[in-house]
């Protein structure tokens, strides 16, 4: 748990940032309204969650150096008593950032006040990370595979960012030399140059941790050749850009922090980012990470 003070700051520190993206990029206004709440939300969620138990004894530091990520096995954890009450600040607001959802979610509401026989299910899938679309769940509960995927992904990520939290001090100084999350096994959603070097970090798009990775490389493929690696930006915000790797045609969008006077929340940030996706996508780029606003525009393609 959180004091009032420290979440005030953290639910002011993303409004403003949204605030911010919205004034830079009026075409965007749309997609920040509809992510806005649940943003919001998420961090109210988990200052409103148990402090998760995990002690170093649970760091296999052997397997960490071979790159299995501390929760290879285990996944995350999700408490199944938080689940209705991170469910009820959720889902109304992705009911009012993304209306579509408004049937799946009144179904899943329906669900869980009835506490119905499947509920394990449900949380397993969530510990799983939503990694793939969960096509059995989605018979059981009679909603869209990928609206449920999405639902999911949203509702367990308070529970594995305040993990994340807690695992982060326990492997900071451990090497890891990987693209992918050294926390959950997640891809990363975007990078950040930090420090006056201009170190790269890649923030993981599940449990949020961040960690630093070669700027030379891609985190997907570990392409290191420069030749089959592009950086694109637009001219007037050239501080923006996404990393197109040629090798694995995927891509990574990322902000250089170095002479920002007010550098966006990093839960935030993707989203003033957007523009950068439709460019990489438009040249048949995908993204390297699974994430909510990948999964929404499969959903819409989908319907
Ligand atoms: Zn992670
Ligand atoms: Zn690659």
């Amino acid at each position: 748990m959180v004091s009032n003070e420290t979440l005030h700051q953290a639910t002011q520190t993303i409004q403003d940032s949204l605030s911010r993206i919205k004034s830079d990029i009026p075409q965007l206004s749309g997609v920040i309204d509809a992510f806005q709440d649940l943003l919001i939300n998420r961090a109210v969620a988990r200052s409103k969650l148990p402090i998760p138990d995990f002690s170093d004894e649970k760091v296999d530091a052997m397997g960490f150096s071979q790159g299995k990520p501390v929760l290879h096995e285990r996944k995350i954890h999700v408490d199944k008593d938080a689940v209705k009450g991170v469910s009820e600040l959720l889902l109304p607001s992705m009911r009012k950032g993304f209306p579509k959802l408004d049937p799946s979610l009144s179904k899943l509401e329906l669900f869980l006040k009835e506490s119905g026989s499947h509920f394990d299910e449900l949380v397993l899938y969530m510990e799983s990370i939503a990694m793939h679309e969960p096509d059995d769940l989605s018979k059981i509960l009679d909603i869209p595979a990928l609206e449920l995927q999405f639902i999911c992904f949203e509702l367990a990520r308070p529970f594995a960012e305040n993990l994340s939290d807690k695992v982060s001090p326990l492997v900071k100084d451990l090497t890891w030399l990987k693209g992918y999350c050294p926390v959950c096994g997640s891809w990363p959603a975007v990078s950040f140059w930090r420090g006056s070097e201009g170190r790269r970090f890649l923030r993981c798009s599940f449990c949020a941790h961040e960690w630093s990775y070669m700027r030379t490389q891609c985190p997907f493929c570990e392409n290191s050749d420069n030749e089959k690696r592009e950086i694109i930006f637009s001219e007037d915000r050239n501080f923006e850009h996404a990393e197109l790797c040629h090798a694995c045609m995927k891509y990574i969008v990322g902000i250089d922090t170095r002479n920002m006077i007010a550098v966006p929340d990093p839960s935030a940030a993707p989203l003033g980012l957007i523009y950068l996706d439709v460019l990489a996508q438009d040249r048949g780029f995908q993204p390297g990470a699974i994430c909510a606003w990948n999964i929404l525009e499969k959903t819409e393609k989908s319907l």
